[in-house]
């Protein structure tokens, strides 16, 4: 019942009732009390008539000379119906025709007997003299009713002065303004069981009009507004659960069709953009489905909502296991994974080995417009290749394509790293530069093409004569360079005769082979000639080549060791 008022319906008809409650009991409280006074009028009317009926009677009798059997009709009058008590007194309160005081007065002013006095003689006092009513009769020679309750019964009291006329005063005094009084008194008990029940009727009328009337605002709000509203209720309840195909009659009140209207707007609106949104979706799900890349989404609380089959390929977990694992073990490192989301990758590596192949990993906190999380994603790509390929790309660009030697390039970056150390940590570092002789002459002699074949083998021979902390480059032409870490004068000019004697008995084919002139520079020793100012690996290239040149010069396939006070190279 409470959960009906809670209703539209319930609340409208809880109002209305209210307002007919108050209005009709408000207007059959008037008409009741207004019906109550006519009822009580109409006693009061019918007693007054009753009562000048009965005085015109009495004054029949007496003005005949009857007035021995007035106490008669008095007594008579009392059998009527309506009448519960009829007296006949005199000014003084006491009831008339009972005592022979008037008689006696009479019969005295007449001078004879003409009345007979009675034997049973008493006095009955109806009203005390001193009676407020009474004296007003007597004051104001007018009659008047009053109610009083008597053993708890209403009763309602009409006192009429007797005024005496012409005729009487042939037996009366001339001087009494008032004769007598009749006193005439009716019980009200009908009349308040009449108004009782016709309150009763008017109840049960009351209670009617509001049950009937509340029945038929009732009947009408439900059939007007809450069937509407019950059915546009029911229709939204079905768009919430994905049916937007429900519509609503657009009829009835006024405002009922608009908003009928506006509800159907509202669904053709609501179904264009739901469908433009699974557009958009199913674009996005299969993008994320058909990416290369591995995309695994959570939901606000952290748990897996899309798995995308590149996923699955590249942790090589199922979707299952992915979904087990939960998202911060995806690639097996919860407190990596945790630590990306919290730092948004700030400082932290985005490529790690899973395994045996390199992934690159993302991560991030995915918000909505209140900048509230709502999910988070992860995306990975598999690198493996990639690195494989970069790894390949710093090789080449590191190698010289005709030897496999390190390129220049790559040999002054060592260079330039090797002489830093040495500088700083005093560790001795030699140079081997050296230079095929008259290679022109044997480009000439056995063409350009035995010549490449001759660099080949000049590079295996440098590469293998090598320890793996040295480095052999091709400075470019025909001029290689070897670097020769901790490495002091003795042992840098060992190295380098050993490889000119190897070079020099390694032959082509047949008898064809080369020599090679080789010049040496060792750090510390180059920077103990005060003339020269060897202030970086620049200079200390250059003593090895001033060296080279002077193993040319002194004729060529052998060793020099740069010392201070050689002599330079022009140019
Ligand atoms: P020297 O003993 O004074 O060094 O005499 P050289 O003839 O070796 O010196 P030069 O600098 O005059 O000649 C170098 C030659 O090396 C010239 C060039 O044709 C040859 N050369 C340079 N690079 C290559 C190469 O990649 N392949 C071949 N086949 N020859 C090259
Ligand atoms: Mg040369
Ligand atoms: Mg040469």
């Amino acid at each position: 019942m409470i959960k009906y008022f809670s209703t539209v319906g319930g609340r409208i008809l809880l109002l209305i009732g209210i307002v007919n409650v108050l209005s009709m009991a408000g207007m059959v409280a008037f008409y009741a009390d207004r019906q109550e006074e006519s009822i009580l009028q109409q006693n009061e009317q019918s007693l007054n008539l009753t009562a000048e009926t009965a005085t015109q009677g009495l004054r029949a009798l007496m003005l005949r000379g009857d007035a021995d059997i007035a106490q008669n009709y008095a007594d008579n009058l009392k059998k009527v119906g309506t009448i519960e008590d009829f007296r006949i007194l005199r000014i003084d309160g006491n009831e008339a025709f009972y005592d022979n005081k008037t008689i006696m007065s009479v019969n005295n002013k007449l001078g004879k007997e003409e009345f007979q006095t009675r034997e049973d003689e008493s006095v009955i006092n109806i009203l005390p003299k001193n009676n407020k009513y009474l004296e007003k009769v007597l004051a104001d020679r007018r009659q008047i009713s009053y109610t009083q309750r008597e053993q708890g019964i209403e009763k309602l009291t009409l006192l009429l002065p007797v005024i005496p006329e012409q005729k009487c005063f042939r037996c009366h005094d001339k001087q009494q303004a008032v004769r007598g009084i009749l006193k005439v008194t009716t019980s009200l008990m009908p009349v308040r069981e009449a108004i009782h029940a016709s309150r009763s009727q008017a109840l049960l009328i009351l209670v009617g009009c509001i049950l009937g009337s509340l029945l038929l605002v009732g009947l009408l709000i439900r059939w007007s507004l809450v069937q509407r509203i019950t059915m546009v209720t029911a229709a939204m309840e079905k768009i919430s659960h994905g049916d937007f195909t429900q519509r609503i009659p657009v009829s009835g009140l006024l405002e009922l069709v608009r908003m009928a209207e506006s509800f159907n707007m509202m669904t053709v609106e609501v179904l264009r953009g739901y469908s433009r949104l699974t557009e958009e979706q199913n674009k996005l799900t299969t993008v994320i489905r058909s990416a290369q890349e591995a995309i695994i989404v959570t939901n606000a609380i952290g748990e897996i909502v899309l798995i995308n089959p590149s996923a699955e390929r590249i942790l090589e977990k199922t979707s299952d296991q992915l979904l087990k694992g939960g998202f911060l073990s995806v690639v097996d490192d919860p407190d990596y994974v945790r630590r990306f989301i919290e730092m948004g990758g700030m400082g932290l590596p985005d490529t790690l080995v899973y395994k045996n192949r390199v992934l690159n990993f993302f991560a991030a906190t995915i918000c909505n417009n209140q900048n509230q999380p709502i999910g988070s994603a992860a995306f990975i790509r598999d690198i493996t290749q990639e690195k494989r390929l970069e790894e390949k790309l710093r090789i080449l660009s590191y190698s010289d394509k005709l030897t496999g030697l390190y390129n220049r390039r790559r040999m002054e970056e060592l260079l330039e790293k090797e002489y830093e150390r040495a500088r700083r940590y005093s560790l001795p570092l030699s140079i081997l530069f050296f230079d095929v002789d008259h290679f022109k002459k044997f480009n000439d002699t056995y063409g350009h093409d035995m010549g490449d074949k001759v660099l080949e083998m000049v590079g295996k021979v440098a590469k293998n004569h090598c320890r793996t902390v040295d480095y052999a480059c091709r400075y470019g032409g025909e001029e290689f360079c070897i670097i020769l870490t901790e490495t002091e004068e003795r042992g840098a000019f060992h190295a380098a005769d050993r490889f000119r004697q190897q070079l020099a008995s390694t032959t082509i084919q047949d008898d064809i082979h080369v020599t090679c002139s080789v010049g040496i520079a060792t750090y510390p020793g180059v920077v103990s000639d005060p003339e020269v100012v060897c202030d970086g690996w620049e200079t200390f290239l250059k003593l090895a080549d001033n060296a080279l040149y002077e193993a040319k010069a002194q004729g060529r396939n052998r060793v020099v060791q740069w010392r201070p006070g050689m002599i330079k190279k022009k140019g």
